[in-house]
């Protein structure tokens, strides 16, 4: 039996937690916050999108971010495991649209007293309001950790309210950055950092996006479905996706630009880029044109500004009438061909120029992380340093929405937890 400490009391850690006691370890978790799993309880608008139900295949492709990485934790705590583990602690499940798996109750407390219940159950030891402050390392073995308010270890200076706990093992399942309140402020990353680990660029993912044009801010709470999103940098296209888009008082929301961050965020901390929305993806140039010259023939006595009705929704018209650059008073019977061709331009083309990131208080996660090439894929262990292990969010891994992120949470923590030898 080996004595097991572990860091962080969110997805991974309470994964990592019972895999370690299931194995016969002795296992502490020591959590920062009042109660575990602080951002579980929000995730899926508190509904708790637990994990995916598709196939091993499909969960890899929806891994954004090193997902070759996840093979062997994907294979050794698969989605169906996770959701056994539910089920057998109380909380039944449904699986929705998109194969997205939720409690039943659609309540995400309900997820967190199961895994509490299994924790308890195998014994762990929970430590509430419990921060860590650093680890101890010595001769590339991970001794244990520093508990309390104090400095970490590098820079501990010998204050009084920082104690050491010993232990075979540490797991660090910290988090990442995104939702500070949580709990999750990349304390990780600087416990990695100081063991010698490399830490990748961070930056908030899944997250909204700022935009120049003023207009664009007037479209604010519409919401456009089947749409068409492609972003470039001006001369690549890096990301095209149909789906839904929100508008906002800042720029721009909603599934497809969620999705998009995960693919452009660190591009876009850098450099503008453009996006262009086709807000009428299903129809072909001829079609569109068609279309527009029967509602100019039907509406052919009325003015401009009230002819487009049947093609955008009404808090678009303004928008839309300002960028074809046609009189909103003009006799619909007087436009050119000239114009009607720049409206569906304007139509085919919405252009935003996006300036950046929103942050990390309305990201859903953090990309970047603890490098994985000097983790052990199969156990989480550090290559660099013996007996500390990562899991979760604090590593370089992410996945886009539907219940892959907490997957990625769940299968390595239970890598971690199911890795640890006995001494
Ligand atoms: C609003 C929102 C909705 C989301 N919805 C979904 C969803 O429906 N499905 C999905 O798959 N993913 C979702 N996610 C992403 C998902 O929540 C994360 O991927 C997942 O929680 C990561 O798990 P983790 O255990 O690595 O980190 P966390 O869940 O962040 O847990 C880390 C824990 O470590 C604790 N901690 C940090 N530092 C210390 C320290 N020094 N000492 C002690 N404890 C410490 C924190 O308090 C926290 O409890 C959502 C995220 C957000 C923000």
């Amino acid at each position: 039996m080996s004595v097991v400490l572990i860091i962080g009391g969110g997805a991974a850690g309470m994964a990592a937690a019972i895999a370690a006691a299931g194995c016969g370890h002795e296992v502490r978790l020591y959590e920062k916050n009042e109660k575990p799993g602080k951002k579980l309880f929000i995730t899926g608008k508190g509904r708790c999108n637990v994990t995916n139900a598709c196939d091993m295949d499909s969960m890899m492709k929806n891994v954004v971010t090193n997902p070759r990485f996840l093979y062997s934790s994907f294979s050794g705590f698969t989605n169906r495991d996770m959701m056994d583990l539910l089920e057998r602690n109380g909380c039944p499940l449904k699986i929705e649209r998109g194969d997205r798996v939720f409690p039943v109750s659609d309540k995400s407390s309900d997820v967190i007293r199961a895994l509490v219940k299994q924790m308890k159950d195998l014994g762990v030891k929970i430590y509430l309001n419990t921060p860590a402050a650093g680890l101890r390392v010595e001769d590339g073995c991970c001794r244990g950790i520093l508990l309390g308010t104090g400095r970490r270890e590098s820079g501990f200076s010998g204050g009084s309210r920082v104690s050491f706990v010993p232990g075979d093992a540490v797991i660090v399942a910290t988090g990442g950055l995104s939702y500070g309140t949580t709990g999750s402020t990349g304390d990780g990353y600087k416990f990695a950092e100081d063991c010698g680990h490399t830490v990748t660029s961070l930056h908030p993912s899944l997250v909204p996006m700022n935009a120049l044009e003023a207009d664009v801010k007037e479209l604010q709470g519409l919401s456009l479905r089947n749409i068409e999103a492609v972003i470039t940098d001006g001369r690549k296209e890096l990301f095209r996706e149909f789906g839904e888009l929100l508008f906002t008082h800042f720029g721009v929301s909603g599934p497809v630009i969620l999705s998009a961050s995960s693919f452009v965020a660190g591009i876009l901390q850098k450099q503008p880029l453009s996006l262009t929305i086709d807000l009428k993806p299903a129809l072909t140039q001829e079609q569109l044109d068609a279309r527009l010259l029967r509602d100019f023939k039907e509406f052919s006595n009325k003015q401009f500004k009230n002819s487009l009705s049947r093609l955008y929704p009404a808090k678009m018209i303004p928008v839309m009438i300002a960028r074809s650059g046609i009189s909103p008073d003009k006799p619909v019977c007087e436009i050119t061909r000239e114009e009607r061709l720049r409206l569906a331009e304007a139509t085919r083309r919405f252009k935003v120029t996006l300036t950046g990131l929103r942050g990390y208080n309305e990201a859903v996660i953090t990309q970047g992380g603890v490098s994985v090439g000097e983790v052990n894929p199969a156990t989480m262990e550090s290559k660099k340093v013996k007996g500390l292990y990562f899991a979760g969010e604090v590593l370089d891994l992410d996945a886009v929405t539907g219940g892959f992120n907490l997957q990625i949470a769940w299968s390595t923590g239970w890598a971690a937890g199911s890795g640890i030898p006995y001494v």
